[in-house]
């Protein structure tokens, strides 16, 4: 977030990590170290709450930009509802570390992506093979295909020297997390949903139906 400073205050508005409101808040300078840093205690105007920042870049305009370093915590979505139990391990472990590293992060997307392959009836050996099958696969759409091949390619490339700057990964990766979770809500929850609901149509109709079907 952005900070600035108005005589002696330090003000303006954020997303409050704690209580996750768009608030004003007030900031009071606590440090300024030999190592010219600055941290800064601020106070939410909506929760009464603390948190810790640090200055990272300072603008001519009299702004600087500052990262929370505590709590430490993500603004990277929350899991899908329906994503299987291994997927999620590894989406939340990405989340955590998508505070420190966006590279980091995209590489645990690409691996919880390969292990929801296996989840949609793939191997799970090979991501790319895995998602060519699925591609081939009445109900995985081409919207589906491409989310999951920016996953896959990212995922990797963030980790391949040369072949993405960091900027363009940090742009991204709250991306990457959004892609995963419409993969799982697209491919699971939605084929669930519509089940659930074809249960509940009398069931000599539906045999009925499936009987002409299948003629
Ligand atoms: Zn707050």
């Amino acid at each position: 977030m952005t900070i600035m400073k108005v005589e002696n205050d330090y003000s303006g508005t954020f997303s409050c990590p704690l209580c996750k409101q768009k608030s004003r808040f007030y900031a009071h300078q606590l440090l300024y170290s030999r190592s010219h840093t600055s941290f800064y205690s601020v106070d939410c105007n909506a929760c009464a709450k603390h948190s810790l920042w640090k200055e990272f870049i300072q603008h001519h305009n009299g702004t600087f930009k500052v990262k929370l370093i505590d709590p430490i915590t993500s603004s990277a979505p929350s899991p899908a509802e329906d994503m299987p139990e291994d997927v999620r391990k590894d989406f939340l472990e990405a989340s955590l570390v998508s505070i420190y590293s966006s590279k980091a992060a995209a590489a645990l997307l690409r691996l919880s992506l390969q292990k929801l392959c296996k989840h949609l009836g793939q191997p799970g050996k090979n991501i790319n093979e895995d998602i060519r099958a699925l591609a081939k696969e009445e109900g995985f759409s081409q919207r589906l295909v491409k989310a999951a091949d920016t996953v896959r390619i990212i995922g990797n490339n963030a980790v391949h020297p040369g072949e993405m700057n960091d900027e363009d990964i940090d742009d991204v990766c709250h991306g990457l997390f959004q892609l995963v979770n419409l993969i799982v809500s697209t491919a699971i929850t939605e084929p669930k949903k519509w089940n659930d609901l074809y249960d509940k149509a009398p069931e000599s109709k539906r045999l009925a139906a499936e009987k002409q079907d299948a003629s």
